[in-house]
């Protein structure tokens, strides 16, 4: 079944309850109207009536003055004796055939066959024992009569106001939900042209909707980083992995062209043996890269002794150990991912080890300075030329690839960057040519409670 659309939907919705709401008010109208019409007959009645009384007076015969009126806007007055005999008016010609008993000042209604009557008496007492009666009577059809002009105007009216409601609705609708129309035209122009760049463009817009968008937004701008990583990591790989590969492929066919000797042939598998060797490293730290890039998922925060990490890591170095100098504050505790933090301190004892001096020291050291943590290697090497500091973060740029002694492939230090990153931290690096170099990592010293909570 094909659904609705919420615009139409929602007009309806709300034409209805126009509807209901005019349906009502329109009857709550018509009844107050009609007790004001029946309040204001009664009163007029009332009014009249008494008005005459003043005017009529009996003594030795029935006087009436000139101000007395038999007939006056609808109401009828008579004049009857006490033995109730009419002595003057004219009776309505409805009433004719009916006979009232009076009752002094009271209002009553009186049903006919050809309509309804509201009926006044009042008691005129003259001399001692006698008296005249004036009754006034009076139609009530007048009440009708405005009720019938409000239900003509309110059957022209009503239905014109729902009708612009209706239209001034849908409009309003329309430009509130505009939004949608612009995501779902984005959605569809990144599904079809698969461009993940495009980005929703609101303007002004309700608060809901700018939220939406900017969760819309967000998912993208990380699909995007996901696929760019992606595409990065393919034509990264396949770079770098074609010159070991090609160095495999040669040697592999000059071996087979030629009739190689025992010796030849051990070399060349020995550097089929490193080629492969690298490779395989190579491999791995894309991975691990492609990995960090891709958010913080995957990550095992957990509240960890960096000291005795360090220490640690440091022991396993073996004889290279020798040349370490430690000076380590124990106890500095983080909240950080014990895998990567080691990779990171591997990887700057690595630097250190590769491009320090031959058997020169290398000082690590590990406390609190300026209100954060600093970890840092120093070494005594040739160092990094200033224009160069800037680059060798950077995924594969290496400074002078014969010295990372066919090892790396200049990825370690994006990947130490990253690592400082994803701790809400950072990585600087101080350096002279001939003096060595001096790598640290900055972290910020959070409070222990922030360290330990889960
Ligand atoms: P790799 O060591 O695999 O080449 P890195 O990303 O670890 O890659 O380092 C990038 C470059 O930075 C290195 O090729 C080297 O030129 C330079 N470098 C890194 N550490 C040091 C250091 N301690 N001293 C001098 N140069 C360094």
């Amino acid at each position: 079944m094909k659904k609705s659309s919420i615009k139409l939907r929602l007009t309806m919705w709300y034409t209805l309850l126009m509807l209901l709401m005019a349906a009502v008010t329109l009857t709550f109208v018509m009844a107050i109207s009609s007790s004001v019409a029946n309040q204001t007959t009664l009163d007029s009645l009332d009014r009249t009536l008494r008005e005459n009384a003043l005017q009529a007076e009996l003594e030795e015969e029935l006087k009436i003055g000139s101000g007395f009126s038999f007939y006056r806007s609808g109401i009828y007055t008579l004049v009857y004796s006490k033995s109730q005999a009419l002595l003057a008016g004219q009776l309505p010609q409805a009433l004719m055939s009916l006979s009232l008993p009076f009752e002094n000042g009271l209002s009553r209604p009186v049903e006919t066959e050809q309509g309804d009557y509201y009926v006044m008496d009042l008691w005129l007492p003259c001399g001692w024992d006698d008296g005249i009666w004036l009754r006034g009577i009076t139609e009530i059809s007048q009440g009708a009569e405005t009720r019938a002009n409000l239900l003509i105007a309110a059957g022209v009216a009503l239905p014109l106001f729902v009708l612009l409601g209706a239209l001034g609705g849908w409009f309003i609708v329309r430009r509130a939900l505009r939004p949608l129309d612009s995501m779902n035209a984005t959605a569809a122009a990144i599904n079809e042209g698969r461009d993940l760049s495009a980005r929703i463009e609101l303007g002004e817009a309700p608060e809901e909707f700018s939220s939406l968008v900017g969760n819309f937004n967000r998912m993208l701008e990380r699909l995007e980083r996901a696929f760019e990583a992606e595409r990065r990591f393919t034509s990264d790989a396949s770079h770098e992995l074609r010159t070991p590969l090609s160095v495999i492929l040669g040697a592999c066919e000059y071996s087979q062209k030629f009739d190689e000797t025992g010796e030849e042939r051990e070399e060349t598998i020995q550097t089929v043996h490193r080629q492969g060797k690298k490779m395989a490293v190579l491999i791995d730290q894309l991975l691990q890269m492609t990995r960090l890039e891709q958010g913080t998922e995957g990550l095992r925060m957990e509240a960890l002794d960096l000291s005795a990490l360090t220490e640690e890591l440091c022991r396993e170095q073996g004889e290279k150990s020798e040349y370490l100098k430690l000076d380590i504050l124990p106890g500095v505790r983080v909240r950080g991912d014990r895998l990567l933090l080691s990779r990171l301190i591997q990887n700057l004892l690595d630097n250190a080890y590769k491009y320090g001096k031959p058997q020169g020291r290398i000082w690590l050291s590990l406390g609190r300075d300026e209100g954060e943590l600093r970890l840092s290697v120093r070494d005594e090497g040739e160092g990094i030329a200033p224009e160069q500091q800037e680059k060798i973060w950077q995924r594969f740029y290496q400074a002078d690839p014969s010295r990372s002694g066919g090892q790396g492939a200049g990825l370690g230090l994006a990947m130490v960057e990253q690592i400082a990153r994803i701790h809400n931290g950072r990585m600087s690096l101080e350096s002279r040519p001939g003096e060595g170099s001096t790598f640290t990592l900055h972290l910020p010293d959070a409070g222990a409670e922030d360290v330990e909570k889960i």
